[in-house]
């Protein structure tokens, strides 16, 4: 059954900093993403919380959203059957340093908040978050 989807996806900017963005694309694009919108923007932290809400509770957030709002990212509407789980598998764990070998945090990412990428965890949060910077 074909289940083409959409996902959101977003260099963060310890990656962009790094000038790892066209190395990052590349990685989708091996797997089979095709790249459907992006754009690089630097965002308010005003919008990063709105962003990471559902995360308003945890002890991280302040700093996830200070972070995220910190420089320059780039945000991409990815689209391949089964999107969603296949960008969580590409990005790997939220850790780097659980990892798996041949996942963009695994080669990329510097720390658990410094991890390089985000992707959408649900196709619903797909929806919503590729909304969220893609209006139109
Ligand atoms: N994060 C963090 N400390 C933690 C957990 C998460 O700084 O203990 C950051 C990290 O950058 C992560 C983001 O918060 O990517 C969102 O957390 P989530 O659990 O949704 O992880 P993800 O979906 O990005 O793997
Ligand atoms: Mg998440």
């Amino acid at each position: 059954m074909n289940n083409t989807e959409q996902t959101l996806s977003i260099i963060k900017p310890d990656a962009v900093e790094r000038n790892l963005e066209n190395e990052i694309k590349q990685m989708f694009k091996d797997k089979g993403f095709q790249i459907i919108r992006e754009k690089k923007i630097q965002i308010e932290k005003s919008e990063a919380e709105s962003f990471y809400k559902v995360h308003e509770t945890k002890p991280f957030y302040n700093d996830l959203c200070a972070y995220l709002s910190s420089g320059p990212i780039v945000v991409m509407v990815l689209e391949k059957e089964n999107a969603v789980v296949g960008n969580r598998e590409l990005m790997g764990a939220t850790n780097p340093k659980d990892a798996l070998d041949g996942t963009i945090r695994k080669k990329y990412g510097i720390s658990i908040d410094k991890n390089s990428v985000h992707g959408s965890d649900s196709p619903e949060n797909a929806k919503i978050e590729i909304n969220f910077f893609f209006k139109d």
